[in-house]
């Protein structure tokens, strides 16, 4: 108890902690208050460490000791929470990590609109109101082949959007298949019961046939959906209707057919080695009266949901009330049109789109970075770590093509001096952020998602945590 008293009394007071040197030179870059918040707080911490603990060190009463606390604390306070990170994990479309990294054309031009006033709703050839839809429309039309098309906030929005204006206090008919949870939110029969649609399951989990769709038709039907089993397979005796066959069935009974893709690809994966991916172009050729798609799954744009297809149903969707609610700004148009731009010609997508460049990436060039990244390691580290390369895989992510091994090289790094979850963590708490992914007793970085120097700034910080410790 006494040395608990000892300690309490030797604690320094705030204004003295204030006046040290580190702190002193704080001042420049943040505001007073913060420090002296952080100096109250870092104080109250130890005196409740004090109080709880028996066997409290005396140096934890240090000024100087103290100082470099109340420094960390501030710098905290000062950096931004949501900022860059490095995606080493091989996880092209990660979610936690923010799904796609757009073009560089796409940062442009949010940087030109954000910066600037812009043309987001006035007509330049009239000099009258404009609609902020219309700078992406003829783009997705020529893109798609679709007659009309629009975006929102996300493809969830989307699909909420869709039925609503479509079915809402009608019939939806779906495949049991295809009632899909996508990323723990998003569930097919929630969305559907928020929209207002009446959800009639036909088929089973394996099995779903056209005289299924066919025989629970109604005239309470108002659409038959067909959803993309985005992030599960099922394998076996399987059946499942095409949006051909089912555009065929909804003519004949005068019923408009609603796709949602979920990824919603422009580009034939099949032609660079991948699994076919259906395309939007696809759905629309078969006769999809309206298709939806994520805008920063496969199609490597910004967050939003693409809406494609017949004239009629965009008007009726434009003038639904929810549109106002879920409507896209300014920053999403122009990632949108500067990333719909590049697909004009599909080499210049492929190269140009960080999401498609990083799937395709040809192995030998893969192989490169690994190598490139193993040589900087071994300069800088020396002997506290031990790597190799070695053959493995990368992943799509983000719920698109789950099934698909992209082949990889990884640098599989072993420290030597400590263990390898706390490499893990360590490389976490450096600026920037650096996620890799734990196997056994190794760490491994996929070089397929690294960008522009990662590389370098990946091997400085594991050079300071090895010699930090
Ligand atoms: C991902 C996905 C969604 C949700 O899209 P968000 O853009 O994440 O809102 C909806 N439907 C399907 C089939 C999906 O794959």
């Amino acid at each position: 108890m006494d040395n608990k008293q000892n300690l309490l009394r030797k604690l320094p007071a705030i204004n003295i902690i204030l006046e040290q040197a580190r702190i002193k030179q704080l001042e420049s870059r943040c505001p007073h208050t913060l420090i002296s918040e952080a100096a109250s707080e870092t104080v109250q911490g130890i005196r409740e460490a004090i109080l709880a603990g028996d066997e409290t060190p005396d140096t934890i009463t240090d000024l100087d000791t103290i100082a470099a606390v109340v420094a960390k604390k501030v710098q905290e306070k000062i950096s931004p929470n949501l900022r860059k990170v490095i995606n080493a994990t091989g996880i092209v479309l990660h979610t936690n990590l923010g799904r796609a990294v757009l073009a560089g054309s796409a940062v442009k031009a949010i940087n030109d609109v954000a910066a600037n006033y812009s043309n987001l709703e006035l007509d330049l050839n009239t000099g009258e109101r404009g609609t902020r839809y219309s700078h992406i429309e003829k783009l997705l039309c020529r893109l798609t082949g679709a007659e009309a098309g629009m975006t929102v906030n996300n493809n969830a929005a989307a699909v909420l959007l869709v039925l609503n204006t479509l079915a809402k206090d009608r019939e939806v008919i779906v495949s049991r298949g295809q009632l899909v949870e996508i990323g723990g939110s998003f569930r097919i029969p929630d969305v559907m019961s928020q929209s207002g649609a009446l959800l009639v399951e036909v088929g089973t989990t394996n099995k779903t046939h056209l005289r299924d769709y066919e025989s629970a038709v109604t005239e309470d039907t108002a659409l038959l959906l067909k959803v993309h089993t985005s992030n599960y397979k099922v394998i076996g005796f399987t059946a499942e209707v095409s949006a051909g066959e089912l555009t065929g069935l909804g003519r004949k009974k005068g019923i408009a057919v609603y796709e949602d893709l979920g990824s919603g690809v422009l580009v034939d994966f099949m032609k660079y080695g991948i699994t076919h991916e259906p395309t939007v172009n696809e759905s629309i050729k078969a006769g999809v009266d309206i298709v939806t798609f994520s805008g920063d799954k496969l199609f490597g744009g910004p967050q939003a949901g693409i809406i494609v297809g017949k004239k009629y149903i965009i008007d009726k969707i434009r003038q639904n009330p929810l549109t106002r609610a879920l409507r896209v700004d300014k920053f999403t148009l122009a990632a949108m049109e500067a990333t719909l731009r590049l697909y004009f010609e599909e080499e210049t997508a492929v190269a140009e789109i960080p999401t498609l460049r990083m799937i395709m990436m040809p192995s030998e060039e893969i192989r490169l970075r690994a190598e490139k990244l193993q040589g900087l390691l071994r300069e800088k580290t020396g002997d506290s770590i031990e790597t190799e390369i070695t053959a493995g895989f990368s992943q799509v992510g983000g719920g698109a093509l789950p099934e698909e091994n992209l082949p990889t090289f990884l640098v599989s790094v072993r420290p030597l001096s400590m263990s390898v979850n706390k490499l893990e963590k360590r490389l976490r708490e450096m600026e920037p952020p650096i996620l890799a992914r734990i196997q056994k007793d190794r760490l491994l970085f996929d070089p397929r998602t690294l960008l522009a120097n990662d590389c370098e700034v990946i091997a400085i910080n594991l050079q300071r945590i090895m010699e930090t410790g």
